[in-house]
């Protein structure tokens, strides 16, 4: 038996045979023909152009019928670069002058394309390369026949295990077949995690090494909301491994009782629960297990799942379908967070060198504030659509309260715009900010004077607290968000924000982690904002134990030195406040 932990982009349990996909496909041979074949050779290159071109627009139009025409758009580059004259002139002159066949000449120029891509400074280019090889694939499968295992067309059920899977292949996936996804590459904004994720494929990325590890045929499990992958499970992590699976399928039946009870405490304390998402077609599911809101919208993924920096118009059509979506239910929108953990870990090693310490350096508000236009144009498009329902704005890693107060400032000019073009917005609308760095933590009540409510970050705020960088697996036994001195910045944070009656929440993992509940309600919690799939778990818990209870739990966990300790006490106490639901798990982190 062997355990490896990777980044973890899709909630769910999934236990299979798996099935490994080859690691990198054929070169092409260099071929020349006669002079006289070079016609048959353009012709050929011609009708593989038109039948991929066929087949993308097909898979675009059923990518958007299966999950909304955000990810769809990433096919929107696919069709642009099999329409771009300059590629396709290069395809067709190394044809004519090299006499070369069609099938090396795709592959060579898109070989050489991919290169220059790999090389750009700009992140998101180099990101790019896996849809210059998903189409170099698409158009020599035309050329030459099938390059690689068809993954739509499996017979039996698998865990895919790749060392990278394109956008067409992750689309492309068959619902019913492929359980779970893990591979060496990517990161948590590679299209396969976000495509995996709003397909509800449990998955796992940056596994770096996993290919290696695993043959076709073994027996794996893939713990998608913990990053973990185990190949050939001993019987007793089976039997764990089937429970934990078992038990999600017996949630999601009873979701139909669950979703309309109220989430309050056995003693009739309510508790706000709200879910966490980075796409608007993720409101109904979060809906549908029970959400009162959303506490955290992560407009981030609209810039990164787009080829071309999203337009006002554009944003502000996707926040009012959002807002649409809620129904008058609450929206909290994080202005754009983009920073170094959203960002591509495989192609993301050192190449970067104004950003040897990406996570401290320009990353989300301080990328926002060094960039005015784009902060402007994000703030205008949410300000207009605030007409339409009950929105707030959240700042994110705010760290000095200049941050907050220029933030503020450029919101006000913003609002003054739209007023001297008589374009309406929400005059009163909430304004806060994320507490993820511990400087704000510290100074919770010097910035609950100029914030309408705040809402906790345990992601970041246990990597800054511990100094453990929170996507590095070798380190991931040191990141706890038991640790106590993260549970001391949380508590005092809760109880700054309740002398001054501003609103608090946490929308860190935390939340969504069953070990956790009973200590933030005992800390005081009476707001959280979690993944959508552990709404029902969680609610579960609110409803099986009293204030009075967490309350003694919260306290006792404060008595202990270590995580590791904490963590245990949790796990026990879990187990006893819902006897037979949570024995033998781990907590996670
Ligand atoms: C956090 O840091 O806890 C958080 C919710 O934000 P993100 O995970 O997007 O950094
Ligand atoms: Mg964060």
């Amino acid at each position: 038996m062997l355990t490896k932990k990777g980044i973890p982009v899709s909630p769910g349990v999934a236990i299979a045979p798996a099935m490994v996909l080859d690691g990198e496909d054929q070169p092409i041979p260099r071929r020349t023909v006669a002079p006289n074949q070079v016609p048959k050779e353009l012709a050929r290159l011609d009708d593989a152009l038109k039948a991929s071109t066929a087949e993308v627009l097909e898979l675009k139009d059923k990518t958007t019928a299966r999950v909304g025409p955000e990810l769809a758009a990433i096919f929107g580059f696919h069709v642009g670069m099999l329409a771009d004259k300059t590629l396709v002139g290069e395809f067709r002159g190394a044809i004519e002058n090299q006499r070369v066949t069609a099938e090396f000449a795709v592959y060579s120029v898109l070989k050489a394309m991919g290169k220059k891509f790999l090389q750009a400074d700009s992140r998101y280019m180099r990101e790019r390369v896996t849809d210059v090889w998903d189409l170099e694939r698409r158009i020599l499968r035309h050329l030459i026949g099938k390059t690689r295992d068809e993954l739509g067309q499996l017979e039996t059920s698998a865990v895919i295990i790749a060392h990278d899977l394109t956008p067409s292949q992750t689309a492309s996936l068959d619902r019913s077949k492929i359980k779970g996804i893990a591979t060496d590459a990517g990161g948590m904004t590679s299209h396969t995690a976000i495509l995996a994720h709003a397909l509800g494929i449990p998955a796992i990325v940056g596994l770096e090494d996993i290919t290696r590890k695993v043959n076709t045929g073994d027996m794996v499990v893939i713990d998608g909301k913990r990053g973990i992958i185990t190949i050939d499970p001993d019987a007793e992590q089976l039997m764990m491994s089937r429970k934990q699976a078992d038990r999600m399928v017996a949630f999601e039946d009873k979701l139909g009782e669950i979703r309309d009870l109220p989430p309050e405490t056995k003693d009739g304390t309510d508790i706000n629960l709200q879910a966490n998402i980075e796409f608007p077609n993720e409101i109904e599911q979060a809906l549908n297990n029970g959400a009162k809101g959303i506490g955290l919208y992560r407009t981030e993924f609209l810039y990164l799942a787009a080829t071309t920096e999203p337009t006002e118009e554009e944003q502000y059509q996707t926040y009012l379908e959002a807002i649409n979506n809620l129904k008058g239910l609450p929206l909290t929108v994080r202005t754009l967070d983009l920073g170094a953990d959203k960002m591509d870990k495989f192609h993301n090693t050192g190449t970067d060198a104004s950003e040897r310490n990406p996570f401290l350096g320009c990353r989300s508000i301080r990328l926002c504030l060094q960039n005015l236009p784009l902060f402007k144009v994000q703030l205008r498009a949410i300000l207009r659509a605030s007409t339409a329902g009950p929105v707030r704005i959240m700042f994110p890693l705010i760290s000095n309260i200049m941050e907050l107060r220029q933030s503020r400032m450029i919101l006000g000019d913003v609002m003054e715009d739209l007023e001297e073009q008589g374009i309406p917005y929400r005059e009163n609308i909430p304004v806060g900010i994320m507490v993820e760095v511990p400087s704000v933590a510290i100074q919770a009540k010097t910035f609950c004077q100029e914030v309408d409510f705040m809402s906790i970050g345990t992601n970041d705020l246990i990597q800054y607290t511990v100094a453990v960088d929170r996507g590095n697996e070798r380190i991931a036994s040191l990141y706890s968000g038991a640790h106590p001195a993260v549970i001391l910045l949380i508590r005092d944070v809760i109880r700054a924000a309740d002398k001054a009656s501003v609103d608090i929440s946490l929308c860190g993992e935390m939340a969504s982690v069953p070990e956790y509940t009973m200590l933030l309600i005992g800390l005081g919690l009476r707001s959280m904002s979690i993944t959508p799939p552990a709404l029902p778990e969680i609610k579960q818990i609110i409803r099986a134990v009293s204030i009075d209870q967490c309350r003694r739990v919260a306290r006792k966990a404060a008595t202990f030195d270590s995580d590791r300790e904490v963590a245990n006490y949790l796990r026990d106490q879990l187990g006893k406040a819902m006897p037979g639901v949570f024995d033998g798990r781990s907590i996670g982190y």
